[in-house]
């Protein structure tokens, strides 16, 4: 058997093993004693229209269509619907022969970067990140190249970034509203993106991409704008999510856009179709794409994230803890009460309180709190949260 998949499939993630025990702990000692902050599963339900749609489409489609085979890179209808969406919504030029329906965010992901990357390539991030960014890279044949960000803000450390290039570098890998420090990039972080990508393609003469993984785009509160990427940057491919802007995680629907003025884009789109067929991702789950197809614009009821934002972002600040203030997604990315994050998070299980260490995310000394569960679970939890500062002196 193939080394490395016995090893990927064998050892649980973090955040699978802390779940784990939560359900296990809940069983000893009562749910209600358990605060479980691992998983990021949305807790609001899908909006009422996707279920409607679903089920007219169940009710007066022709089965058999409804549930066949849609053309491998997607049902056209579905594909020219979301280009519409995009170019409406973000003023960009779009095209739907440039769009690949997927199975969620990790599948975009997976084909982008195994369409991009060749043997022995780079791909640039930016630290924290998601978990599974080392897993898509390496099954792509590249390195990740782990770089810190500003930690005041999570925004992009320009001058670590300037020194990591090299002529290995195929793509620069982003993710905002991030996961897990729910940090938005700024306009002004895009523009000096998009400038250093320009010129560093010119240094290294070939383009070099820029990947935007985008699940969280929708779940943003107080009005901040999240730029949209190909109209700062032309070589840039968008991956897209619904897991979380209508809570689908499991039904696996999702999106590739490549950026018609990138180079070669026609080329780049055949690659992406490419890298789905090699990885067996072809034709995306078909009731799910008749579904979208009539649902843009539509996003679950954020307002509850909101909330818990602020109910524990005040709460934590007012007890001793520090964490930049996330403007969007659904986790709080906090500074660990000692060194050790994974210590702390022993600690923190003793109230019940189940965190996630930051080192997984590329970030030692943060633990990740999803606060994507009720507000009822956030106020129940906070006299933890204090007796638990209180142990370290706060
Ligand atoms: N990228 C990020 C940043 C995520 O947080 C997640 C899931 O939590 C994914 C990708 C994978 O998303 P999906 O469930 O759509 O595959």
């Amino acid at each position: 058997m193939n080394k490395r998949m016995y090893e990927l499939g064998s050892k649980r993630s973090v955040i699978r093993e802390i779940f784990e025990f939560g359900k296990q702990r809940a069983a000893e000692v009562g749910a209600d004693k358990v605060f479980d902050f691992s998983l990021g599963n949305p807790s609001v339900a899908p909006p009422a229209v996707v279920e409607e749609t679903l089920e007219t489409l169940l009710k007066t489609e022709n089965a058999t269509a409804l549930h066949g085979y849609t053309s491998a890179q997607g049902d056209l209808e579905t594909r020219r619907a979301i280009a519409s969406f995009i170019a409406s919504k973000h003023g960009v030029k779009t095209d739907p022969d440039l769009i690949y329906m997927t199975c969620g965010a990790a599948a975009s992901l997976t084909i982008t970067l195994s369409a991009i990357c060749n043997k022995g390539d780079e791909v640039i991030t930016f630290a924290p990140f998601f978990t599974e960014y080392r897993v898509f890279t390496e099954t792509a044949g590249a390195k990740l190249m782990e770089l810190s960000s500003d930690p005041d803000t999570f925004q992009i450390d320009f001058d670590l970034l300037e020194k990591a290039f090299s002529e290995r570098t195929a793509a620069v890998l982003v993710n905002s509203p991030n996961n897990p420090s729910g940090v938005v990039y700024s306009e002004e972080t895009v523009k000096k993106l998009a400038a250093m990508l320009e010129k560093k393609s010119r240094e290294y003469g070939k383009p070099i991409y820029l990947v935007t993984d985008e699940p969280y785009r929708e779940l943003v509160y107080g009005g901040v704008k999240v730029p949209y990427l190909t109209a700062y940057y032309k070589n840039t491919v968008v991956c897209y999510s619904y897991s979380k802007s209508l809570s689908l995680p499991g039904e696996r629907i999702g999106y590739i856009f490549v950026c018609p003025e990138a180079e070669d884009a026609k080329r780049l789109y055949f690659a992406v179709c490419g890298a789905g067929r090699a990885l067996g991702y072809v034709c995306a789950p078909s009731l799910f794409q008749k579904m979208i197809a009539k649902c843009q614009g539509v996003t679950s009821d954020v307002s509850v994230y909101e909330k818990n934002r602020d109910l524990l972002v005040g709460a934590l600040k007012e007890y001793g803890y520090t964490c930049v203030r996330p403007d969007g997604a659904f986790y709080l990315f906090v500074k660990a009460l000692e060194e050790d994050a994974n210590a702390f998070c022993e600690r923190a299980k003793k109230y019940g309180l189940l965190l996630v260490p930051g080192d997984d995310f590329g970030c030692k000394g943060y633990v990740r709190i999803a606060y994507c569960v009720s507000p009822d679970m956030i106020s129940r939890s906070l006299p933890y949260f204090k007796l638990l500062a209180e142990e370290y002196g706060r």
